[in-house]
């Protein structure tokens, strides 16, 4: 392969979510959801995860000797807010101490404010449905930037709200488990309001801060692309679940089913500074009449193509190894004019040589999508630990480095190494190829 180098300092980490690792959170949506018979795919609860909460300290010390240099986190509302108005100074401190931390350990903090769970109370209320909870996250947005704001540059308030919205409200396989089809776009709008009045809130008090907008992004393709039906039914999918909400974010205006009261528009319009790209694997879409949910596409594996979702569930598809996919869409969000980050990159698996070849794969068009003209400042694998893996539990392995539940022992595995070493040398050759056994096409 041509020698890939990324530019001085460019960003190399993890990325977690605070339900999925932290352990003991009893206070939000999804602990209340994973006690529900046949919610949880293995049927496990989130119980004590990764036990990160209390051993992030040894957590981020291991990611130093691994040559990161940044680290996306998300904190838990619930714990932080676990009664409406009573903010626990206790666990905003815990916070504090888990940003300087990571500072500590030479790493550059990215925070997410909401990555799936919302507190009980406000759960209790209709949660998202309510248009109550922007005001909510809007003050809740303030604890965290007057206890972290010194410390922390890079924010993106709210992770993927369209696979929230999406899975939680919709399609109802995420807490709260709503399958309320129609009025789940107004959560979609409540999320994109809540995210303009977060980001005016950090801009005002820290100017200098860079509030980015995450997105979660899959490459719809026909599954027969010489087929009009085919063709159109991925272009309505890349629509709806890609563009649309990207749309909105810049213009302020309603875009498809994205609305934007005209009394938001300046709250949405201009309230990003970066735009963090989300990105697992591709969808191949054939039309379909018996799948009206899903636009009229449906997803189907080609022959010979190879799963994201290697390994725990073998049949069962979700989407396919596409790491061209990447460099497509950062030129994608390129294209709106601002710096674009990697937050989320990753496959699940319980054969790390498949991660290996995943990940050099994946950072390798990504290098390239950087070559072409793509203003790429960091790439965030997901994920840095095993861990809960929402509603398909703990079979889910997307860590690069290993845990054992019962133990809790983390193990080092070749694709966290072959990271370290990517990070370490800022760059992919041959050479790091060759040493992880690693084609890249
Ligand atoms: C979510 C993560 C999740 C990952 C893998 C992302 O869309 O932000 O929380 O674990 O996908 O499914």
């Amino acid at each position: 392969m041509k020698p890939i180098t990324f530019p001085k300092d460019f960003y190399w980490g993890g990325a977690t979510s605070s339900h999925q690792v932290e352990g003991r959170n009893t206070n939000n949506d999804w602990f209340v959801f994973e006690q529900l018979y046949g919610k949880i795919a293995d049927g496990t609860v989130s119980g004590d995860a990764c036990d990160h909460y209390s051993r992030f300290r040894e957590d981020f010390a291991l990611l130093k000797s691994l040559n990161h240099n940044a680290h996306r986190f998300s904190v838990e509302w619930s714990r932080v807010e676990p009664a409406r108005d009573y903010i626990s100074k206790v666990e905003v401190n815990h916070y504090r101490q888990v940003a300087e931390s990571i500072r500590e350990n030479g790493m550059e903090p990215f925070v997410t404010l909401h990555h799936f769970t919302t507190p009980l109370w406000l759960a209790r209320t209709g949660g998202w449905l309510n248009p109550d909870a922007i005001e909510r996250f809007e003050k809740f947005t303030k604890v965290m930037v007057d206890a972290l704001g010194d410390i922390v540059t890079f924010w993106m308030p709210i992770n993927e709200p369209v696979v929230y919205t999406f899975l939680s409200f919709m399609d109802g396989s995420y807490a709260p488990g709503m399958k309320k089809p129609l009025a789940g776009f107004n959560v979609l709008t409540h999320m994109l309001v809540a995210h303009g009045r977060s980001y005016r809130i950090i801009k005002e008090k820290y100017p200098d801060a860079q509030v980015g907008f995450n997105k979660h992004m899959r490459i719809f393709d026909p599954y027969r692309e010489d087929n009009k039906r085919d063709r159109a039914a991925a272009a309505r999918m890349d629509r709806v679940f890609n563009m649309d909400i990207i749309d909105a974010l810049f213009t302020g205006e309603t875009a498809g089913r994205v609305k934007v009261p005209v009394e938001e528009k300046t709250a949405v319009r201009e309230s990003s500074d970066f735009l963090a790209l989300n990105y697992y694997s591709k969808d191949s879409i054939k039309f379909s009449i018996f799948h009206p949910g899903t636009l009229f596409g449906k997803t189907i594996m080609p022959e010979g193509a190879e799963s994201s979702h290697e390994g725990a569930y073998g049949d069962k598809p979700e989407g396919e190894y596409y790491p061209h996919g990447i460099r497509r869409l950062l030129k994608i969000l390129d294209s709106y004019g601002q710096p674009v980050y990697v937050t989320e990159n990753g496959v699940s698996t319980n054969n790390d040589a498949y991660r290996v070849k995943y990940m050099a794969n994946h950072i390798a068009e990504a290098g390239r999508a950087m070559e072409d003209g793509v203003d790429l400042r960091g790439y965030l694998f997901w994920s840095t630990l095993d861990n809960f893996e929402w509603n398909e539990g703990y079979l889910m392995r997307f860590g690069m480095i290993h845990v054992d539940f019962e133990t809790q022992e983390r193990t080092v595995q070749d694709s966290a190494k072959l990271f370290g070493d990517i990070a370490k040398k800022n760059g992919l050759d041959d050479a790091l190829c060759k040493k992880y056994n690693a084609v890249v096409e």
